[in-house]
């Protein structure tokens, strides 16, 4: 009996909102609610008419009151005046430097590859009546920064490739819970009554809070900086730390008839993961085990599992823990 079953259907009274298609692998091709026309946003223009932190409606949603960056003054000339063209074209233009950042034709979801600052927004500001989809949009033709960074003229934060598999058996697990926030028309109801449905989105944020402490923890350890290039020394012994992880690698082989969940969970398996001597593995392992335990008790409150005798929870248990995309880490 796997949750993808018994997670299917609405919460009633809710007002949740349709759910996404279903999980997206990283290299099939997107689903309607993974790709956005960027042509018919004009809010994009917007924001891609200029390389200053302006505020952006179309970011707006995804900025966080404590980064919402304040449009820019205009700058004063000096009192000698403008000397070049270049600075008389800012003396006009009040300082904004006009640069076009040329747009994909359609927006993708960077599904396995978001960065760290829309994930940090996500876990702030998800919007819970939706699934739990990091909202990481790659939108620039040749720009290596995702949309939210660029509107706040930042550099994209990606994960350290030492914990890249951990990243991604996170969103395995999210596109795994996915279907409970299927709000479909469907023969199979799963209903959430308030409180539990309060419990599944805790365990979520706790997912994700365990992530970031990992993440933290082994910037640490390693003495890599979020976003900055880490002296030569230090990139090389981190490399050395990458290197011998992929020597530990144990690539689960793909089938042919993988759902796209599990071809996920087999390319994750490719990546390089936490160890269990990493800082923050505790409260990373940690997070992935109390989630699941959460989805069982979720599973279990279902109407029709009442009364379970004790076999029969534990045959339920097994069943979740058995169709869990990621493996038991070590605590
Ligand atoms: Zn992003
Ligand atoms: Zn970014």
């Amino acid at each position: 009996m796997p949750p993808r079953g018994t997670g299917r259907g609405r919460g009633r009274g809710r007002g949740r909102g349709k759910a996404p298609a279903a999980p997206a692998p990283p290299s099939r091709s997107p689903t309607p609610s993974e790709v956005e026309s960027v042509i018919s946003s004009s809010d994009d223009e917007q924001e891609e008419t200029s390389s200053a932190p302006e505020f952006s409606p179309a970011a707006r949603s995804v900025i966080t009151g404590s980064e919402t960056p304040t449009p820019s003054a205009p700058s004063t000339p000096t009192p000698s005046g403008p000397t070049s063209l270049a600075g008389l074209r800012r003396a006009l233009t009040g300082g904004v430097r006009k640069k076009n950042r040329p747009l994909r034709p359609v927006a993708y979801l960077r599904h396995v590859a978001w960065c760290m600052h829309c994930f940090r927004t996500f876990l702030e500001n998800w919007d819970t009546s939706g699934p739990p989809v990091i909202p990481c949009w790659d939108d620039g033709l040749s720009s290596k920064r995702c949309r939210q960074c660029a509107s706040r003229n930042k550099n994209c934060e990606p994960v350290n490739e030492g914990i890249l598999g951990d990243a991604m058996r996170l969103q395995c697990i999210l596109d795994w819970a996915k279907p409970f926030w299927d709000n479909e028309d469907d023969n199979e109801v799963f209903d959430l009554d308030n409180a539990v449905f309060g419990d599944l989105v805790q365990a979520v944020q706790a997912l994700l809070a365990g992530f970031n402490v990992l993440l933290d923890g082994h910037r640490k350890q390693f003495g890599i900086a979020s976003d900055k290039k880490p002296a030569k020394d230090i990139a090389k012994s981190y490399e050395a730390v990458v290197h011998n992880r992929r020597g530990l690698l144990q690539p689960i082989p793909v089938t042919v008839g993988m759902s796209s969940l599990r071809r996920l969970v087999a390319e994750a398996s490719t990546y390089p993961g936490a160890r269990l001597s990493d800082d923050g593995y505790h409260a990373w392992a940690f997070a992935v085990r109390t989630f699941r335990s959460a989805v069982v008790e979720i599973v279990a409150s279902q109407e029709k599992y009442d009364n379970l005798s004790n076999p029969q929870y534990d045959q339920l248990e097994a069943d979740v823990v058995k169709d869990f995309p990621v493996e038991d880490y070590l605590v």
